[in-house]
């Protein structure tokens, strides 16, 4: 009798421990510029499923500036876009003597922007296998940088199409299987810039994007994975309206300077020429209303925003709402009658993003405060059983708490 229940209780050890050892599959969803209270619009019941059955961050926090493509960086490496090289959408690097476009292949492949290492550089180093249906930073030129399976870009493809290519890569045999998978959808930043965040527009994409969870949760189930999988739905930043009246026109500030201007909206860098810096920046801080203007240096700590040769020597930060233009910005700005736009500080709650999880990881119906995206790394990293990456911002013990104990 005494033998039978130590076999028992043996077994309840081993087999507690084997499901504590387990690896489950992990997939990462970016809905682009989702902000953080559109879930509240009642009109994402799969986002209130997760919100009940998993767990839920009121808000997830980017980092600044409040872009694409330093964001999905951010939310891979774990690291502040200072410390990982994507400083911008657009930025020029010195290392390369090249201006960096999202829309250009070449440099968005160029190894040498992409300062940081991805969690799936971290993972395959370590045998375990990923891929990427679309995500900033996945496409690189060489192999060893990039996840196990990719695609290249491409903004029209069907999101159908997506969800399909994942599945099948979910269908692979076992051995070839990956373990964490990212997936990219643009909606909600597409209308949100086109139409404002409250327009029709975007609530019909909120639906379409909120939908998908739906539709991947289904094939989940058909393949009998649907318990073995944790899905985290992100956002890389938010949206705010923005008009065509709050507009700061900055090349009539410096209109008697010489310097190069790069980019424009919410955040604006200006490279003077020669001897031309101090006499642009006190121009600037002369008419300094509904901005801010930056010397790289002077910068707030609380940006993470200075620490890299990258960072062009004068930054201008818009107040929410407001946009930074040129001439030609300005001409197209005049026809435009309804807008959104993201970059602003990132302590401005609507550039905030969303974060949902559930799976076999994730405590249930939890919610909890703001979390940090850089922070999702080392989450990762804990959910593939990796060792994480050392030199990194972001921090375990901040996020913890949303995983039930293994
Ligand atoms: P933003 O200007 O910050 O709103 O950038 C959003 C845009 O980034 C989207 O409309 C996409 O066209 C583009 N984008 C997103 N992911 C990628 C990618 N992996 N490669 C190239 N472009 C991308
Ligand atoms: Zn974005
Ligand atoms: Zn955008």
């Amino acid at each position: 009798m005494i033998r039978k229940k130590i076999i028992l209780l043996l077994l309840i050890i081993v087999s507690v421990n084997l499901t504590a050892q387990q690896k489950f599959y992990n997939i990462l969803i970016s809905f682009d510029g989702f902000r953080w209270d559109y879930p509240n619009r009642g009109i994402t019941p799969n986002l209130d499923f997760i919100k009940q059955h998993g767990v839920h961050a009121s808000s997830l926090k980017p980092c600044f500036p409040t872009k694409t493509f330093p964001n999905h960086y951010s939310i891979v490496t774990g690291l502040y876009p200072q410390n990982h090289g994507i400083i911008a959408n657009n930025f020029f690097n010195p290392v390369t003597g090249k201006m960096y476009r999202i829309g250009d292949t070449v440099a968005v492949r160029d190894p040498r922007n992409y300062i940081g290492e991805a969690i799936w550089e971290t993972a395959k180093r370590q045998g375990v296998i990923t891929a990427s249906y679309f995500w900033p930073g996945s496409e690189l030129t060489l192999d060893y940088r990039r996840p196990d399976y990719y695609e290249k870009y491409e903004h029209n493809r069907a999101y159908s199409k997506r969800i399909e290519g994942v599945l099948d890569w979910l269908k692979l045999p076992y051995n070839q299987r990956p373990k964490l998978i990212t997936m990219y959808f643009d909606a909600t930043d597409t209308y949100g810039h086109q139409f404002g965040t409250n327009s029709p527009e975007v609530t019909r994409s909120i639906m379409q994007l909120d939908s998908l969870i739906g539709k991947l949760f289904n094939g989940l189930k058909d393949l009998n994975l649907y318990d073995s999988t944790n899905v985290i739905i992100v956002s890389d930043h938010g949206m705010a309206d923005v008009d065509n009246v709050r507009i700061i026109n900055v090349e009539k500030i410096l209109s008697n300077t010489k310097q190069r201007i790069v980019d424009s909206g919410p955040v604006m860098y200006v490279f003077p020429d020669d001897n031309e810096k101090s006499k642009i920046y006190d121009l600037l801080k002369a008419s300094e209303k509904n901005y801010k203007v930056y010397y790289r240096e002077e910068i707030p700590e609380y940006l993470n925003f200075s620490k890299s040769f990258i960072i062009p020597p004068i930054l201008i930060v818009a107040e929410p709402g407001w946009s930074l233009l040129t001439e030609k910005d300005i001409k197209r700005y005049s026809k435009m009658t309804t807008g959104g736009n993201h970059g602003y500080d990132n302590n401005f709650i609507d550039m905030h993003g969303i974060f949902f999880a559930i799976g076999p990881d994730f405590k249930t119906g939890y919610t909890c405060g703001t979390i940090q995206n850089i922070d999702i790394n080392p989450l990762l990293a804990k959910l593939l059983h990796i060792i994480p990456n050392q030199k990194i911002d972001g921090k375990f013990e901040r996020i913890e708490f949303l995983l039930r104990d293994f």
